[in-house]
């Protein structure tokens, strides 16, 4: 019966392959006890050859030279990336990185633009002199035309944005004076303000009737603001319920610009549990290195990097091949690598915007 004869083929072949792994387990053990005998392995060089649980693997022992060597681990790469050198100060530029009370802002490659230059007609800005980088400015226009054709509201004001930190010395002087403490909890000492970046912004709202100031507050038609930002890659920067974090008071009026698929990460439940904020989400970054599982979100594939300084001041950090990427520091000294995913179909329907 065809039915029998092919269950006794697969019998055999397994009695062959059987006897075939045992021939090639022999062999190699064999191989690795003449090589032991003529390198004897130092004690680090051993540990590097084996296992977690402490058995030689058939496939290390096979390959001789990874056996014996202990530097191999440590040069592999994951599979389409390659290294490359980046600027010195990569890790203290770029979309994410983390200025706060403990980290200042260290340095500025990219020139803000005033926003009165860029901005559409769905939203208002103070002067002139409220600058911040191109980029954001595409973003809180997107934002704000978004926001305008919902609620028909043309009211809100830029008030801030990018400032060098002489004026924000002003500014923590003048908040000193005004309320006689040494110390003060709604603006950051100079060097430690976001808004140091150009990618950050206050938000005020127009005066209804003269001389009557109104505080943007992100309440009633505002909270669509507040609520959809991270749709257009922004976040709240200091939210309530993270004032233990951030050291900064409640500002439902200052906005961070993270970019995608940050934005929408740290506001995502499912990937973070409950949205975090900035100092909590780079240290969730971290948990996705080079030589670890990296994080898959929105169409995109998420490492961080601790980059490796070369004799030439140059960082060495590993980037994918073939495929579009950006580079952010953290501010902190690591670098995130944020590239196109290739996916295997886990991928969300998400375009750039
Ligand atoms: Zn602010």
């Amino acid at each position: 019966m065809p039915r029998y004869s092919r269950r006794r083929k697969i019998r055999w072949s397994r009695v062959l392959s059987c006897a075939f792994a045992a021939i090639l387990l022999t062999a190699a053990v064999g191989i690795l006890i003449q090589v032991s005998a003529e390198f004897p392995l130092s004690a680090a060089d051993r540990e590097s050859s084996q296992t977690e649980d402490g058995t030689v693997s058939l496939a290390e022992a096979s390959d001789v030279s990874a056996a014996a060597s202990a530097t191999v681990e440590k040069d592999s790469l994951p599979e389409g990336w390659e290294w490359t050198t980046v600027p010195a100060e990569t890790p203290y530029t770029g979309d994410l990185i983390l200025v706060n009370p403990d980290y200042a802002y260290q340095a500025g490659s990219e020139t803000p633009v005033s926003v009165l230059e860029y901005k559409t007609d769905s939203y208002y800005v103070k002067d002139r002199n409220v600058a911040l980088l191109e980029n954001v400015v595409g973003h809180l226009n997107d934002m704000m035309d978004d926001f305008t054709a919902q609620s028909g509201l043309t009211d809100v004001l830029l008030i801030s944005g990018w400032r060098d930190p002489d004026r924000q010395e002003t500014l923590y002087q003048e908040d000193l004076e005004e309320k006689n403490q040494t110390q003060s909890t709604l603006v950051a000492v100079p060097g430690h303000s976001e808004h140091h970046t150009g990618l950050a912004f206050d938000f005020g709202l127009m005066q209804q009737v003269e001389g009557v100031g109104r505080t943007y507050d992100g309440t009633g038609s505002y909270a669509w603001i507040n609520e959809n930002c991270q749709e257009y890659g922004f976040v709240v920067r200091y939210p309530e319920d993270k004032m233990d974090i951030t050291k900064i008071e409640y500002e439902p009026w200052h906005f961070r610009y993270v970019g995608q698929p940050h934005a929408k990460i740290m506001n995502d439940s499912a990937i973070v549990g409950s949205p975090i904020c900035l100092e909590e989400y780079i240290e969730f970054l971290k948990k996705y290195p080079l030589d670890g599982e990296h994080l898959s979100a929105y169409g995109y594939e998420i490492c961080w990097q601790e980059p490796e300084k070369q004799a030439d001041g140059q960082l060495k950090i590993a980037v994918p091949s073939g495929r579009d990427y950006t580079l952010s520091g953290d501010n902190t000294g690591g670098i995130i690598v944020t590239a196109e995913d290739t996916g295997d179909g886990a991928n969300d329907d998400f375009s750039r915007g």
